[in-house]
């Protein structure tokens, strides 16, 4: 069987920095070090942090007085950071800066006065923490629909932000959308996208032309790797989600001459490597990177780890 790597695949350099984060946090303060949600969307990555000591929580009142807290890569809301203030916790921050970014540009319209519609998904951490974020209310939609059900008149002044794993082909047509509702509309400059999800999402097409199946490596909670299976599924390829080698079924092979793996940008490299290894325990097997976009982005660490 012949195996195509889609290039690129795999983290991201926020996941990357995320990671470091609390890596470097525990070796700096020792542990326990406490983060608030998932740091990334991958339990091998939770779990090989657990094993160094770090605690993972949903809520500020489980961190004890004191200890080093960690935010998320996807962000958090205001008054998370005012509790963990008024609580004297000492926060690293772990959010992405690319939805900082976001963040930053929300705040910005907001400040405009003008009337803030985010695009993303409901319940996504990322999706609370901008809007916890921006000092107004923020409409959020999901779909072409929900614009069309905004009450807003046609001339209100609007602004409109997107989540970061969504890409520009996933938002254009609700932006396309908003554009035809308000005549006053302002959006950030289309290359504010996530690179990473873009470039993942456009290997995963050229992947797509090559395979008769697609294996994404990733978590099942991953807002971006759920997205590239979607992408692999309507380009017509029989697209799985597998979280890791033991979750590969025999059967979606059946008849397969050719496979691609890609992971999600919270996916860690050795996942992808132990698919194969399952691969491999069915047949022989043939490995080959594709040509895609090399990725050198590095962001750099919170001060206070920077120099340890
Ligand atoms: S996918 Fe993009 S926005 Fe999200 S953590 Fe990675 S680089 Fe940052």
């Amino acid at each position: 069987m012949e195996v195509f790597l889609a290039q690129p695949r795999g983290f991201c350099a926020g996941v990357v920095r995320a990671i470091d984060i609390v890596e470097r946090a525990l070796e700096k303060y020792g542990p326990p070090v406490y983060v608030r949600h998932e740091i990334v969307h991958n339990k091998h990555v939770v779990e090989s942090l657990k094993s160094k000591g770090a605690i993972f929580v949903e809520e500020l009142s489980e961190v004890p007085a004191k200890a080093v807290t960690v935010f998320s890569a996807h962000g958090v809301a205001r008054s998370v950071e005012e509790e963990a203030a008024a609580r004297d916790l000492p926060v690293l921050n772990a959010t992405c800066p690319l939805v900082t970014k976001v963040h930053n540009q929300g705040k910005r319209y907001i400040t405009k006065g003008r009337t803030l519609i985010l695009i993303g998904h409901a319940g996504h951490p990322e999706v609370e923490g901008t809007m916890g974020q921006v000092p107004g209310p923020v409409l959020l939609v999901q779909s072409v629909e929900e614009v069309n059900a905004l009450t807003l008149p046609a001339d209100a002044p609007v602004a409109y932000i997107t989540q970061t794993t969504l890409s520009v082909d996933d938002t254009k047509d609700i932006i396309a959308a908003l554009q035809a509702r308000f005549t006053d509309i302002q959006g950030p400059d289309i290359r504010d996208i996530c690179y990473a999800t873009q470039n993942r999402q456009s290997a995963v097409r050229n992947l797509s032309k090559l395979v008769d199946v697609i294996l994404v490596v990733g978590a099942a909670n991953s807002s971006n790797s759920n997205r590239l299976r979607e992408i692999g599924t309507e380009a017509g390829v029989a697209s799985y989600l597998i979280a890791d080698g033991r979750e590969l079924n025999p059967e979606w092979l059946k008849g397969a001459r050719t496979v691609g793996i890609t992971a999600g940008a919270s996916a860690p490299e050795v996942l992808v490597d132990d698919v194969i290894e399952a691969l491999r325990r069915i047949g022989p097997v043939t490995v080959s990177v594709l040509p895609g976009r090399e990725e050198n982005i590095e962001f750099r660490l919170p001060a206070e780890l920077a120099a340890s």
